[in-house]
């Protein structure tokens, strides 16, 4: 499931080809992705210029010339792919069309994006661009993680006198946007904190201690899939997927990764998803 830095890459890789071009053509290619199309969505793109692509969450808005943002969300499996256009330093021929693919834009400069997704959890959505903020996907979401408004006194703000584990509060969308399970399992392991702490019980100088790492842990992703980017070999030209070396996401039964701890990582199931930990190094 692609998280922050996943739709961030995928920002990054779309912007070239999109940013400044209109759509000549967007192939609808069915009613609906996880909620229906809005209305008349192919008609309202044709002819649009992108002024600008932006991510907010894991949400890519596009900012339209027509005052519209057009907000692509990849969901479970959604995956997008550019050809006609340079992406990094290889070139990607259109491809053959495929099963699944729900949406295609016609760039004015011959790229070619193409929205693919098997599952169909992902979704497009059109809303004025001034009205933005209150789209319902959007107007509940809590500051950036890289942006000035999440900082220490937010998140002591946020947690206090919370009753919830830390692991599930971190996911909690309204405290901070866009942080998923394998960089909420990372950011633990970092700041040394068990999962299932209650997040109100942790002192405000180990919940300070976690905003620098989870700006720390995200930028290092969005880093590692720039370099995917500007080195993309993958032969269709999609997006977005690229190499971790997480400390003990998926990593149940290894040994931890601190010097001479020796334990090994441990797995429990919290609100349905998996937390992995190291019992000795998280307390
Ligand atoms: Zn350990």
């Amino acid at each position: 499931m692609p998280e922050l830095p996943e739709v961030e890459t995928v920002r990054t890789g779309l912007a070239p080809a999109m940013e400044g071009q209109v759509i000549v053509q967007a192939d609808v290619n069915r009613p609906d992705l996880r909620w229906p199309f809005p209305e008349q969505m192919s008609e309202r793109l044709t002819g649009a210029e992108i002024l600008r692509l932006r991510r907010r969450s894991k949400y890519i808005l596009a900012d339209l010339s027509t005052d519209e943002t057009l907000l692509i969300h990849l969901g479970m499996s959604g995956r997008m792919t550019v050809s006609g256009h340079a992406l990094g330093d290889f070139y990607h021929d259109h491809p053959a069309p495929q099963k699944h693919d729900h949406v295609v834009f016609h760039m004015s400069n011959d790229a070619r994006i193409t929205f693919n997704d098997a599952r169909r959890f992902g979704a497009m959505d059109l809303m004025p661009t001034a009205g933005q903020d209150d789209h319902w996907l959007l107007k509940d979401i809590g500051p950036e993680p890289l942006g000035n408004d999440f900082n220490e006194a937010h998140l002591i703000a946020k947690l206090k006198g919370k009753n919830t584990p830390i692991k599930t509060a971190l996911l909690d969308q309204r405290i901070v946007a866009g942080l998923g399970n394998i960089y909420v399992c990372e950011v633990l392991f970092r700041a040394g904190i068990h999962p299932a702490r209650k997040a109100g019980r942790i002192s405000a100088n180990r919940v300070a201690s976690m905003v620098p790492i989870i700006r720390d842990v995200l930028s290092e992703a969005i880093e590692s899939g720039g370099s995917s980017l500007r080195d993309y070999r993958q032969a269709d030209g999609e997006l977005g997927y690229f190499q971790h070396g997480f400390k003990t996401y998926d990593r149940d039964g290894e040994t931890c990764v601190t010097p001479d701890c020796g334990k090994k990582i441990k797995r429990i199931v919290q609100s349905g998803r998996s937390s992995f930990f190291c019992p000795q190094c998280q307390r």
